[in-house]
């Protein structure tokens, strides 16, 4: 089954086109001071070397907005041509018009709306941000929060939603404030010469539920390409279910353009996990293939040997190792599938159904290991040696299925 996307226009973000017409564009943020050129730059390539196709960096301070120019031409000097993001908040106005060239090197500014000020100083500074926007060409993205939403329009919709006849629930007022917090802004932002193929649109909330139903309201309203995440989603286990879970339901509609898994860092753990969840997530909906994946059981009672975890985590690793090296010479390798199987319940099946699968015997069952290549019985492996055969039949299978990359 194919998703069908929601129509939107096309941003491009420095040479990533983000739009319905696009693939779901894959993207992260650093979490180092970014006045801290080195460990920002590190941290950056470490985003992009996991797959991350922009990279956002907080904007906080004039250190910050000074360090930008020097990161820029680091990673340019180590090959990476990432765009980078500006994520401003309250002072973005006052950065962006004192360092002309942060402006200028920056692929995007993110504005939001809730905290560029107050009455008539919030138009002021937001039409400063988009002045300099429209200057040096760039997009926006127009990021609200529940956390930080505008609290002057909140408090005047709240006011007249009590006066309505039937008043709407706290929460029923707090999603149309926040639609309407994004799509006055961006109104606010075309009546200042903004193209609407500048403008990308988000409404981030963190419980799962609230989420979904105010990207859903915003997406019924409008055209904009929309950023997705679920803020404050939480560490490890936590963060990569809710976020999986609000990001699936709202994709599996065709809502959103690009994501962001937001994950809590965890002590010694790399920032990348949020970009290796994204793009789990992507792949398991089928909506981008970035390596061959690996259908593996959970195993159960019908099986005493451990043997097929280790050869599902054995194959596993060795197409992480080799997937660089694939890519570069097969087109399409990344969207073979393969099967690592532990009985004959569901092995043979599940190995059929795949491109390459192997299925192992459970306890008490014949000690056959049968591998199927395009649904077919290909071989019985026999001996102590079956991971290195089943890579071969592998690697075999890969050099005769797909095309070589023309490297002309
Ligand atoms: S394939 Fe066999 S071992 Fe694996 S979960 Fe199913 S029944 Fe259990």
């Amino acid at each position: 089954m194919k998703i069908q996307r929601r129509k939107t226009t096309t941003v491009k973000i420095g040479d990533v086109p983000m739009g319905s017409e696009h693939p779901i564009v894959l993207q992260s943020m650093t979490n180092t001071p970014t006045a801290d050129v080195d460990l920002t730059v590190a941290q950056t390539i470490e985003l992009a070397k996991a797959g991350s196709e922009l990279v956002r960096l907080t904007v906080n301070d004039f250190e910050a907005a000074a360090a930008i120019p020097a990161i820029v031409s680091q990673l340019e000097k180590k090959g990476f041509n990432v765009p980078i993001i500006g994520d401003f908040h309250y002072n973005g106005h006052i950065l962006l018009t004192k360092y002309p060239d942060t402006a200028r090197l920056l692929a995007k500014y993110r504005i939001n709306p809730g905290n560029v000020g107050k009455g008539r100083t919030h138009d002021d500074n937001f039409a400063t941000m988009i002045d300099v926007a429209l200057k040096h060409d760039k997009p926006v993205r127009i990021g609200v929060n529940w956390g930080s939403l505008d609290q002057d329009l909140f408090t005047s919709m709240m006011d007249a939603n009590a006066k309505l006849p039937e008043p709407k629930d706290f929460k029923g007022v707090v999603y149309d404030a926040m639609v309407k917090s994004a799509l006055d802004s961006a109104a606010q932002a075309q009546a200042l010469g903004m193209k609407k193929e500048k403008i990308v649109l988000s409404v981030k909330m963190s419980e799962l539920q609230d989420m979904v139903h105010v990207y859903q309201l915003l997406a019924a309203q409008s055209d904009y390409v929309l950023h997705l995440g679920l803020t404050e989603a939480g560490g490890s286990l936590k963060g990569v279910a809710s976020s999986s879970a609000a990001l699936a339901i709202l994709m599996q509609q065709g809502i959103g353009d690009t994501i962001r898994v937001s994950l809590t860092p965890e002590p010694g753990v790399s920032r990348d996990q949020e970009v290796k969840a994204g793009k789990a997530i992507l792949q398991s909906m089928g909506l981008r293939y970035f390596m061959p994946s690996v259908t593996s059981c959970p195993g159960c009672g019908r099986t005493n040997s451990d043997k097929f975890v280790h050869l599902a985590k054995d194959v596993t690793e060795y197409i992480e190792a080799k997937m660089p090296e694939w890519k570069q010479r097969y087109v399409g390798v990344e969207q073979l599938n393969m099967a690592v199987m532990g009985c004959v319940v569901n092995g043979p099946g599940e190995s059929k159904y795949a491109d390459i699968g192997i299925s192992l015997p459970g306890s008490s069952e014949k000690p056959s290991i049968p591998v199927y290549v395009d649904g077919k019985l290909f071989k019985n492996l026999k001996g102590d040696d079956v991971k290195d055969q089943f890579i071969a039949i592998l690697e075999n299978y890969i050099d005769k299925k797909y095309a070589p990359v023309n490297v002309a």
